[in-house]
């Protein structure tokens, strides 16, 4: 039976692979994110159909929690449920510390940790109901081990990392997996916004920010593919992962074994 999967921000990047990997599975899909109109709509069209399910859109922003609740609800309202919650919406912003601009850090805060809390407090009444449930969670090394630069995006996502945590201990009973994957560098627009400022930040090439800051952490010196990543969120969300909850999976080629 077509599973109901919600993913924040998934009209880029992780978010758009995941929802690509789940509908081909044949589950149904809520979009969310931002983006031009029309592509929006070819979005939908083309991940409704790589499979059976049905695919919507809901354009809630991730730092207002009135629409969040709204986009749970229509969630709940369309397909009569959630399944899988994927909360992955996610922005950056590279500065040292004192200039780090305090709008820059609400926002990254607002939207890397505190829209999962909002997510999670709306979902887990409709999963408790239904009597199982799968949230996954896309952090990053960055919630396990931290860089420069990086302070918001940096505590976000070591938050995220409790609240995965903390959820899965209170749903623990209730056949509800709460998970964490945590990827190294994947090339999404997300990164590749990055590249200038940290170029601009360590006084290096754009070059050089690849080979030396990004794919320098990593050892296996290849980037994260957004289908690896797809595959790991339905593993998670498959029978065979129904005892692994409060952890996460790294996808880091290495990055946090150093
Ligand atoms: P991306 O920029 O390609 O996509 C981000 C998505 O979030 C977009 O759909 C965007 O519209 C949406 N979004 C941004 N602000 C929003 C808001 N206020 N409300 C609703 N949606 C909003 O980024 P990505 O690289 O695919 O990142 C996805 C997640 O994966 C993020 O949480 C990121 O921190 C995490 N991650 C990324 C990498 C990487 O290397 N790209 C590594 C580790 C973790």
């Amino acid at each position: 039976m077509a599973r109901t999967v919600v993913i924040t921000g998934s009209t880029s990047g992780i978010g758009l692979g995941i929802a690509e990997g789940f509908a081909a599975a044949g589950d149904n899909i809520v979009l969310n994110g931002f983006g031009k109109q029309e592509e929006i709509d070819a979005a939908v069209e083309r991940i409704g159909a790589l499979g059976s399910g049905s695919v919507i859109y809901h354009p809630a922003d991730m730092t207002k929690p009135d629409e969040i609740e709204a986009m749970i609800a229509s969630a709940a309202d369309t397909f009569g449920g959630i399944d899988v919650l994927v909360n992955n919406a996610g922005i950056q912003h590279v500065s040292p510390i004192e200039d780090f601009p305090p709008e820059k850090w609400d926002r990254i805060i607002a939207i890397n940790l505190t829209s999962s809390f909002h997510t999670i407090r709306h979902t887990v009444p409709l999963m408790k109901k239904a009597g199982s449930g799968r949230i996954i969670n896309l952090v990053s090394a960055h919630g396990l081990v931290a860089s420069p630069f990086k302070a918001a995006y940096v505590s976000a996502k070591h938050g995220m990392m409790g609240l995965t945590k903390t959820v899965a201990l209170e749903l623990a009973e209730h056949r509800i997996t709460v998970n964490a994957i945590c990827p190294g560098y994947v090339l999404t627009p997300l990164v590749e916004a990055q590249i200038p400022d940290t170029a601009k930040a360590r006084g290096m090439t754009e070059d050089e920010v690849k080979s030396e800051v990004l794919l320098a952490a990593q050892p296996t010196k290849e980037f994260v593919t957004v289908e690896q990543i797809a595959a790991t969120a339905l593993y998670l969300a498959s029978d065979a992962a129904a005892q692994v909850t409060g952890t996460h999976i790294s996808i880091d080629g290495g990055w946090t074994a150093k």
